[in-house]
């Protein structure tokens, strides 16, 4: 029996309930319910206009619905009287089809099929700013190399231990917080999970992220490059296949390189083969290409990929094996669809294990000393417009993904880039007014 949301209120004291969906950007747009009105809502949905969000709908389609999964149900922990649920998007008693949370639905059935239980971890860096999200709020915050800075994450303690705090009383069992990279920027992990789980719980994280931050008067951003010359905001994926109970893992058996199975090898050469066209979806932003193909930060390094290369464990790649049991996807960033994100990585995946794909030798180098050695890798897209190419030429991406989703993932990403170029910038003025 489904979880009862009305008497999941009643229990804990809820008063309303957001019903959330994410949009295709990655938008959570969500209803504020109230406890009594959740039992007909939890049946048929809460009614929204697809059109006013970025679904590829007209506003001639009927009424969506967003119809919560309570088994995801979370309460707020800064705010005990509300609960979070995402809900899956229905129209005319269907599934929509493009809808992020069922795409990744659609990938785990994929996979489920096929005997196989996708598990991954996340981190979703972010950085804290002023309220005008211009500057790093810290002003003391200004050292070249600030990865780990014991005294800039203490002067910021408020925050990140209000956000794990949280995380303890959620069980999402978090393990650590730290400064990151850039001056601003901080990392929390916590244990991975089911990929549904994940990624509802990389949604909420975002949403808890900046309500948090916000109460301290800050701006919390998971922008890929908010600030020029400092590292980029990466949001790793780490992934691993089970079998069907979730209970043995099937990544690792010895038989290939760093001890991969036959399904590992193949998932990742299913990666490593459509990467230049994921990256649409796992960087799919104008800003997200000023993280990727990134000159050197003021830290050093930009810890980001520029090429499709593996490797084990060694952070200048795009992706890393740790060791045994999972890979790392080092490409995605913090502008990433929480769903489409892991549902290109599994229909990737699963495309790999079905043409036997090989990932190639892995390299030990150094990629941002020794990258130019490199001839035949090939290369991430180098813009949005390029991505999307890549993207749309991927055919077997493309009908893995579900061709009304990705007819519509075009559609509006290509909108959002027209709209990018259209617009005049302070750039042209200062480098061809003369010419
Ligand atoms: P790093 O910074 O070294 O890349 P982190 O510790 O920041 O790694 O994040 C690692 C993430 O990978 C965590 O979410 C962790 O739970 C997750 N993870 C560990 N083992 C697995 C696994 N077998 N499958 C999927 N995710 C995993
Ligand atoms: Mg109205
Ligand atoms: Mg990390
Ligand atoms: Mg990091
Ligand atoms: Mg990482």
């Amino acid at each position: 029996m489904a979880k009862d949301l009305a008497q999941f209120a009643a229990e804990n004291g809820v008063k309303y309930f957001m019903v959330s969906y994410t949009d295709l950007f990655g938008a959570q747009r969500a209803k504020m319910v109230p406890a009594q009105a959740i039992a007909g809502m939890q049946k048929d949905g809460a009614g929204f206009a697809g059109f006013a969000t970025w679904l590829d709908l007209t506003p001639a389609h009927p009424d969506m619905l967003a119809v919560p999964d309570p088994e995801a149900v979370i309460q707020l922990p800064w705010k005990p009287e509300v609960a979070w649920v995402p809900a899956n998007c229905v129209m005319n008693d269907a599934k929509l089809s493009q809808a992020p949370r069922n795409v990744l639905l659609r990938q785990i059935e994929a996979a489920a099929e096929q005997g196989l239980t996708i598990k991954t971890g996340i981190e979703a860096e972010f950085f804290l700013l002023d309220p005008t999200g211009v500057e790093v709020s810290d002003k003391f915050d200004t050292a070249e190399k600030p990865c780990y800075d014991q005294q800039a994450i203490m002067r910021r303690y408020d925050v990140i231990a209000e956000i794990s705090d949280y995380m303890l009383d959620l069980g999402w069992g978090p393990y650590q917080s730290d400064h990151e990279d850039a001056n601003g920027q901080f990392e929390m992990n916590w244990e991975f999970d089911d990929v549904l789980a994940t990624a509802d719980k990389h949604s909420f994280f975002k949403f808890m992220v900046k309500s948090v931050a916000e109460k301290h008067g800050l701006r919390a951003t998971f922008m890929p490059k908010p600030i020029q010359g400092l590292t980029g905001n990466g949001c790793h994926a780490h992934i691993s296949i089970w079998d069907k109970a979730g209970k043995t893992n099937l990544f690792t058996d010895g038989t290939h390189d760093l001890g991969m199975s036959d399904t590992g090898w193949h998932f990742l050469g299913g990666i490593m083969k459509h990467a230049s066209a994921l990256a649409a979806i796992t960087n799919p932003t104008v800003n997200s290409y000023k993280r990727i193909n990134a000159p050197r930060t003021m830290s050093g390094a930009t810890w980001a990929p520029n090429t499709v290369t593996w490797t084990g464990n060694n952070r200048t790649h795009m992706v890393r094996v740790p060791g045994a049991g999972r890979f790392e996807l080092r490409l995605p960033d913090g502008a990433a669809n929480p769903y489409l994100m892991q549902a290109v990585i599994i229909a990737a995946g699963l495309s790999g294990i079905n043409t036997k794909a090989d990932p190639g030798k892995r390299l030990d180098i150094d990629m941002y000393k020794d990258g130019h050695t490199v001839k035949d890798a090939p290369p991430l897209p180098l813009n949005m417009l390029d991505a999307l190419r890549y993207f749309d030429q991927d055919s077997a991406l493309k009908s893995a993904l579900g061709d009304e989703f990705s007819a519509a993932f075009m559609k509006l990403k290509h909108q959002e880039w027209n709209s990018f170029v259209s617009h005049f910038s302070r750039w042209e003025r200062e480098n061809t007014l003369d010419i």
